[in-house]
């Protein structure tokens, strides 16, 4: 392990043990293991230990801190789910069978997510430190009134909010393969949050939204960004687009603190997902948005093949610490690792050589979704006249 340059002086990794006390059920794509997993290896490779290191415990969001953003009909269905029986209504707020199924202490374990998502802010705009890493995060399918996508509580939404009454100006930037619509709906109208949205696209992929031509509206108009990719777009035409749009819009609009959706499930192995990322694609538009960040809280998201959750969530810390990691995993790590099935020996390993073969659509297609943004978005953020009606 090395040092680089740009070393961030204090960071903080927020987690504890108790996530594992909840399961959405064993046929369910969405296993805390993961979480686990990914402490598991960040202490391993020592990046725990660091001078710049303060290791947080989680601490339960408090029922008023979703009040903010949630509907008291909705947080009441949640509390009766809380035990783990399907009640009365449930199905209207998207509870059941399925993607969000009503398990013992779904809202306990929604208010750690989300009291994670609060402590990073607190530190981070505090003044504490740089960058906050809350991997439980970035739920950012729950809507107002609607569980959604895994997500009961929307903790991207709850934390920009306490950042917004702390009149910071926040950008947010959410990579996860699926659409951030949740987050996307909460500041549709406003110009106080820029949302930019990387997924694919939703003619193939939950929850079917996120297209080009979604800009916002009212004051908002053109602060909501969506970036969608069509199925099998390779890391080249990802990071290209990524660098068209993403900077210039984040250093136009100059946020204090930028909030990333660091969801994993664009990886080409992602058992939910259509993309062929490798994990080097991923370091690429990672160390970008450490470059654009003044200040950074950084959430986990999506990531459905537990083995690449915790490669690409340490290598992120890694990142966020200035901190360069040996290809080979540590042994310690990888003892206890196999025997809940985490698969290779080698941090890119599996994931460095995704299926040859491209889309050659895929970059025509993207390009013409990058000139509609630069046509439509950029003149709004960047405050120049628009020729467009
Ligand atoms: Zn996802």
């Amino acid at each position: 392990m090395k040092g680089s340059e740009s070393v961030w002086m204090k960071t903080a990794f927020i987690y504890t043990d108790a996530y594992l006390d909840y399961d959405y059920g064993p046929t369910h794509p969405l296993q805390v293991i993961r979480l686990k997993l990914t402490r598991d290896l960040i202490e391993a490779y020592g990046l725990l230990d660091l001078p710049s290191v303060q290791f947080i415990a989680t601490i339960k969001a408090k029922g008023k801190d979703l009040a903010v953003f949630h509907s008291e009909a909705y947080l009441n269905a949640l509390n009766q789910a809380n035990e783990g029986r399907f009640m009365g209504d449930a199905y209207l707020y998207g509870l059941g069978p399925g993607d969000n199924p009503v398990f013992p202490g779904l809202l306990d374990w929604s208010l750690l997510a989300t009291g994670a998502t609060l402590q990073a802010v607190d530190f981070v705009a505090g003044g504490r430190g740089e960058v906050a890493f809350n991997i439980a995060g970035g739920l950012h399918h729950a809507m107002r009134a609607r569980a959604s996508g895994f997500c009961y509580i929307n903790d991207p939404v709850i934390g920009i909010m306490r950042l917004l009454k702390l009149r910071k100006r926040v950008a947010y930037i959410d990579i996860d393969a699926h659409h951030g619509d949740g987050v996307q709906n909460a500041f549709y109208e406003t110009d106080q949050v820029l949302t930019i949205s990387l997924h694919e696209t939703g003619r193939t992929l939950f929850p079917g939204t996120g297209f080009e031509h979604e800009i916002g509206k009212g004051k908002g108009e053109g602060y909501s960004v969506n970036l969608p990719f069509p199925p099998f777009t390779d890391d080249e035409v990802y990071c290209w687009a990524f660098e068209e749009v993403v900077p210039e819009l984040v250093q136009a609009f100059n946020p204090d603190i930028v909030v990333t959706q660091l969801g994993v499930d664009a990886f080409y192995n992602d058992p939910l997902t259509n993309f062929r990322l490798s994990l080097s694609g991923y370091e690429r538009v990672l160390r970008r948005i450490k470059d654009l960040a003044p200040r950074w809280v950084a959430l986990g998201g999506g990531g459905y093949n537990a083995s690449n959750v915790a490669r690409a969530w340490s290598l992120a810390w890694a990142i966020m610490n200035g901190v360069e990691l040996n290809e080979e995993l540590p042994e310690p790590f990888l003892k206890e690792a196999v025997k809940i099935g985490f698969e290779g020996e080698e941090l890119k390993g599996p994931l460095s050589s995704p299926p040859q073969g491209r889309n050659e659509k895929a970059r025509t297609e993207v390009e013409r979704v990058v000139g509609y943004i630069k046509e439509m978005v950029f003149p709004k953020v960047k405050g120049e006249p628009s020729d467009s009606p």
